[in-house]
């Protein structure tokens, strides 16, 4: 989801990379669980995230969708997210004691939390830097933590060109999206849905059947 706010209103001004050091460690968040309280639609899932939690627990992401997962409109494409219990209004996947009941495998924006990502593309060249949001995060003197540390994500190089390459696909079909025909755009939707989402992945080598699926969609969208 894009947000139309300068950098300086919502961060310490810094961009970070990968092996910098950040103050986000909230030492274990110590009983506050308020990043999984209120968030409406705003933790988008992503096909990685499709892949770890239906994989983590055992269940299609189909099912998923029925429970826990609800779809959205994001600048014109269905994408889905978390739902949040609309009594508690709290992300389903938190348990009765305040924690996260999917740690290992919870999703991406989860794992990035308080820190987020600042696209760029310069001289061809797309990419992303991690920021430090300063308003969300209540917690107090927060310690210097490695960013590749608090990400928590194996191979964290790879995960960000696949990161990228997915945030640009998204740009490029919002991009194309205004030019189509409603049902054009209705099966376009469709097909990203079900290419990324609703087709069941092996558990091996993600980034493998991402970048099958990958050249099926760009050449679909071409
Ligand atoms: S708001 Fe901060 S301290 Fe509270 S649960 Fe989220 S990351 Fe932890
Ligand atoms: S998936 Fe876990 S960390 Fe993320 S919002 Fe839900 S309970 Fe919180």
């Amino acid at each position: 989801m894009k947000r139309n706010v300068s950098l300086e209103e919502i961060s310490d001004g810094r961009l970070y990379s990968r092996n910098d050091m950040v103050r986000a460690d909230c030492g274990g968040c110590k009983g506050c669980s308020d990043c999984c309280h209120g968030m409406g639609e705003s933790v988008i899932l992503d096909p990685y995230d499709a892949w770890r939690l239906s994989g983590g627990l055992g269940v299609p992401f189909a099912a998923l969708l029925e429970q826990k997962l609800e779809l959205h409109v994001v600048d014109g494409i269905i994408l889905p997210n978390l739902k949040m219990d609309p009594k508690t209004d709290a992300c389903g996947f938190l348990n009765e004691e305040g924690r996260c009941s999917i740690h290992g495998f919870r999703p991406g924006v989860c794992r990035l939390f308080p820190l987020g990502r600042y696209y760029s593309e310069e001289a061809g060249k797309k990419e992303f830097h991690y920021f430090l949001q300063i308003h969300e995060c209540p917690m107090p003197n927060k310690t210097k933590v490695k960013v590749n540390r608090w990400v928590d994500t194996p191979d964290l190089a790879r995960y960000e060109t696949y990161v990228t390459r997915w945030h640009y696909f998204l740009d490029a079909v919002e991009k194309k999206l205004p030019g189509m025909e409603e049902e054009q755009a209705r099966n376009a939707n469709l097909l990203i849905l079900k290419l990324f989402f609703l087709k069941e992945y092996e558990p091996e080598d993600f980034y493998g059947q991402f970048e099958t699926r990958m050249q099926i969609a760009e050449e679909a969208f071409e």
